[in-house]
C-alpha cells in the first residue's frame, strides 16, 4: 500500500504530518512523492489566509486526477473550520477537523480495507475545553533539525486571526511526553530541536483544569521550567524557540533563558504592527513602547542575538500616517528579519466586518517597502560575520544555520559536515546567504 502527504501552512502542520506519515510507514506503507501513483492522498489543510484555502481545494482535486481510485483525505485546519467547503468537494472521501486529526492513520486504513466508498466527515466542536491529544508516534524526519509540539491552540483571539476557532483553546501536552519525544529524536541522531505549537507561549496554562496541577491559574509550570529541562537532555545540542508572545519576556524570564546555554540565540517575537492605534484594532495586547523595552531586555542580555518578526501590511484601517509609524518603528527595532503578510480577511473574525478596508494595491504597495527593508536588514546582519569564525549545524553535505539562524553555504561540499556543529569564516555574503 502506498500513502501520500502534502503539508500546507506551519510548522505545527509539519509536526503532526511526520508523526501520521510515520504511523503510515511503522503499519507497512510505503510512502510516496504526491505526485506519484497513490492508495491515500492526505492533505494536511491550513485556512490561514485565502490562499491557504484555495490551495488547499486544489490540492485536494489534484489528487483523484492521479489516482481516481484512491482515497483521497483532507484533514487539519480548513477542514475543521469551513468543513462544508470541503463536503462540496465530490473528489474528497475524508474530512477529518482538529481533533480527529490524529487518528488519521487509522481511519485511513479501515477505510482502504473495508473497500468503503461513503463519505466520512469527522469534525468535533473544538472550542470546548480538553486535553491535549497525544498523537501516536514520534515525528522524526530525515532532518538534523525537528520539530516538536508542546502544545494546541490559542486563546488571544487577535481579531485578523482563525486560528482559535481552527485549533480550539490552549492544551499543553505533559512534559514528560515532550522530554521522552526529545530522548528518542536524540537517539535518532537529531541535534536540534524547535519548540513548536500554535502559541508556545501560553505553555502550561491550562495545567489547572487538565488536572496536571492543583494550583490556581498561575503558570505554575510554564514554558520557561521545560526550557530548563528540556536543556538538561543530554545529546540535543540546540533548542530553537518559535514564535513568542512578546510579553512573556520579562526579565526573570531572560535570567533564567540566559543560564540555558544550548538555547539558540534567535527570537521571533510577533509584532504584526508598529503602531499604537493599529494594535490596538488587532487585539494585540501589548503596546510599541513596550514592545521596545522588551527588545532593550534581550539585547541587552543575549550575545549575538537575531530577533525577528511577523508583520501584517494593510490591516482594515490602516491609513497611510499608521502604516509611517509602522515603517518608522520597524527601522528603530530593525529586526534581522521580517515575514511580511498582506492583511488577508478571514470570515467569522472581528476584522472581517472591520470598515475602511484596504484595497490589494496598497497592501502590495506597502508590502514591497518591507520586503526591501528586510532584504537590507538581513544582509546587514548576516554581513557582520564575514571574516569571523562562526559555528554551524551543517544540514547536509553544503547548507547549514549559525545559531542565531543565518544560512550558510559551502562552495565545496564536505560529506563529514552532515549534522556536526563546525566552525567555518564565511567569505561573502550572496543571495541571502554567507558563503564559506
Ligand atoms: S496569538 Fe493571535 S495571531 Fe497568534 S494564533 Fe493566537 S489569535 Fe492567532
Amino acid at each position: 500500500m502506498k500513502v501520500a502527504i502534502y503539508t500546507l501552512g506551519c510548522k505545527v502542520n509539519q509536526y503532526e504530518s511526520n508523526v501520521i506519515q510515520n504511523e503510515f510507514e511503522n503499519n507497512g506503507y510505503e510512502v510516496v512523492n504526491f505526485d506519484e501513483f497513490a492508495d491515500a492522498y492526505i492533505i494536511n489543510t491550513c485556512t490561514v489566509t485565502a490562499m491557504g484555502d484555495k490551495k488547499s481545494r486544489q490540492i485536494l482535486r489534484r489528487a483523484k486526477q492521479i489516482n481516481p481510485n484512491s482515497c483521497v483525505c483532507a484533514i487539519g485546519c480548513y477542514a475543521q473550520v469551513s468543513k462544508e467547503d470541503l463536503e462540496k468537494i465530490e473528489e474528497i472521501d475524508i474530512i477529518l477537523g482538529t481533533i480527529e486529526k490524529s487518528k488519521t492513520f487509522e481511519i485511513v486504513d479501515k477505510y482502504i480495507k473495508e473497500n468503503n466508498h461513503n463519505k466520512i466527515v469527522m469534525s468535533e466542536n473544538i472550542m470546548k475545553l480538553m486535553p491535549y491529544c497525544e498523537y501516536n508516534g514520534v515525528a522524526y524526519s530525515e532532518h538534523v533539525r525537528a520539530e516538536i509540539k508542546i502544545q494546541d491552540g490559542c486563546d488571544r483571539f487577535c481579531s485578523y486571526c482563525i486560528i482559535p476557532y481552527a485549533r480550539g483553546p490552549v492544551r499543553s501536552r505533559k512534559p514528560e511526553d515532550i522530554k521522552n519525544e526529545v530522548k528518542l529524536l536524540v537517539e535518532k541522531g537529531i541535534k536540534e530541536i524547535v519548540i513548536t505549537g500554535i502559541h508556545i507561549s501560553s505553555y502550561g496554562k491550562d495545567f489547572k483544569y487538565n488536572k496536571l496541577s492543583d494550583e490556581p491559574y498561575d503558570y505554575k509550570y510554564g514554558l520557561i521550567d521545560l526550557l530548563e529541562e528540556l536543556n538538561n537532555i543530554e545529546g540535543i545540542e540546540r533548542i530553537r524557540l518559535g514564535s513568542l508572545e512578546p510579553r512573556i519576556i520579562t526579565e526573570k524570564f531572560v535570567i533564567r533563558l540566559t543560564k540555558l546555554n544550548k538555547v539558540c540565540n534567535h527570537f521571533h517575537l510577533s509584532l504584526q504592527s508598529g503602531c499604537d492605534e493599529t494594535l490596538a484594532r488587532m487585539n494585540r495586547k501589548y503596546s510599541t513602547t513596550e514592545f521596545k523595552e522588551i527588545v532593550k531586555l534581550i539585547r541587552n542580555n543575549i550575545k549575538e542575538v537575531a530577533l525577528t518578526t511577523d508583520v501584517i501590511v494593510g490591516f482594515p484601517g490602516e491609513t497611510e500616517e499608521e502604516f509611517n509609524k509602522t515603517v518608522e518603528f520597524l527601522k528603530e527595532i530593525k529586526f534581522s528579519k521580517m515575514h511580511v503578510f498582506k492583511y488577508s480577511k478571514r470570515k467569522g473574525t472581528p476584522a472581517a466586518t472591520m470598515p475602511n478596508q484596504v484595497p490589494e494595491e496598497i497592501k502590495e504597495q506597502r508590502s514591497n517597502i518591507l520586503l526591501e527593508m528586510t532584504a537590507q536588514n538581513e544582509k546587514e546582519f548576516a554581513s557582520q560575520y564575514i571574516g569571523h569564525e562562526i559555528e554551524v549545524l551543517f544540514e547536509n553535505d553544503h547548507e547549514g544555520h549559525t545559531s542565531n539562524y543565518i544560512k550558510v553555504i559551502l562552495k565545496e561540499p564536505n560529506e563529514g559536515y552532515i549534522n556536526q556543529i563546525i566552525k567555518v569564516i564565511p567569505q561573502k555574503y550572496e543571495e541571502e546567504n554567507l558563503i564559506v
